[in-house]
């Protein structure tokens, strides 16, 4: 398995594996997209494969394709947020032993966000686990877990992937060489999000957001901006179209003076380089920072369109 901008951290796993040493709990932290399921995997080959996680063996590729009965992604099981019910289920199925070999690997995702009540179950499984049990966690933050649960596992933080590594992942993935480029920059290397935007997920519909809102600023349409911006349904969604636009504005402003647009927003930014003046930019980056960072606008959504507009629109 390809593990892209992680080479110090499969050093260390390495290293432990070749020593029978891998942590019967690991936990990876680190951002959404930067490769945290991947690892899990990784660290499943390692247990499993009988040629050091060589990537091509049935066993390799059954938990690639996330197909290997032995390993267990309890969050997809549950229905992706951690039913009770399902947890339950889930978690007394560890008394099964394995169907093949001597290793059954738990895999929880976003340990952050499970609730007191599944944590409890949680430490229950782990304190004293049937030799054949592994557990993988990932999660964001450790902050919100539990001292009882972290004092069991052991954590690798996961860097975010350097943007050159995440080009060359999509560009492996069959993507094109220059969208490869675009979508790496653009996403600072989050090969989680690029994929999501090649999969017309979520982070695509905030960026189309993002460029129906940069057009109908380059319009000097406050209507359409505020329609725009009220597509998100929730304060993160909204704080990420706003970076996304910021990104656009700024690319308005390097064509301004003579550079060149290169995010994913090129003919809005365009637009906007040509209607306005360079201070008329700035204004508009200062909102568009001001509203997409302060969490802290006690204002709700709505409010805080209404509120950019008027920052970044005044003559309106
Ligand atoms: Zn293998």
């Amino acid at each position: 398995m390809k593990l892209y901008g992680k080479n110090a951290l499969k050093k260390r796993l390495d290293d432990m594996a070749v020593k029978g040493r891998i942590p019967h709990a690991v936990l990876f932290s680190g951002n959404p997209g930067s490769g945290r399921k991947t690892l899990a995997k990784y660290v499943a080959e390692l247990f499993l494969c009988e040629n050091n996680a060589c990537g091509v063996c049935p066993v390799c590729r059954n938990i690639e394709r996330d197909a290997h009965p032995d390993v267990i992604f309890v969050k997809e099981q549950c229905g992706g947020k951690y039913a009770m019910e399902q947890f339950r289920e889930a978690l007394s199925d560890t008394v099964v032993r394995p169907n093949n070999g001597n290793v059954k690997l738990y895999i929880f995702e976003d340990c952050d966000t499970m609730r007191a009540e599944h944590q409890n179950a949680l430490l229950k499984l782990i304190e004293e686990p049937a030799d054949y049990l592994r557990f993988v966690f990932t999660c964001e933050s450790t902050g919100v877990i539990p001292e009882t649960i972290m004092s069991r596992v052991v954590e690798f933080e996961v860097p975010d992937t350097p943007a050159d590594d995440c080009e060359q992942a999509l560009k492996d993935f069959g993507v094109d060489a220059s969208k490869a480029r675009e979508l790496s920059e653009m996403l600072a290397g989050n090969i989680g999000k690029c994929r999501d935007v090649l999969d017309g997920g979520d982070e695509a519909k905030l960026i189309e957001s993002a460029r129906k809102a940069a057009a109908a600023l380059g319009r000097r349409d406050g209507f359409g901006l505020t329609a725009a911006l009220s597509e998100q349904s929730g304060r993160a969604e909204f704080s990420q179209t706003m970076e996304y636009l910021s990104k656009i504005i700024r690319d308005a402003l390097a064509v301004k003076f003579g550079g060149k647009a290169e995010s994913f927003g090129k003919k809005e930014s365009r637009a906007i380089a040509d209607a306005f003046s360079e201070t008329d930019i700035l204004r508009m980056l200062d909102a568009a920072f001001e509203v997409a960072k302060n969490d802290s606008l006690n204002l709700n959504l709505a409010l805080t369109a209404a509120y950019f507009v008027s920052k970044a629109l005044p003559e309106l």
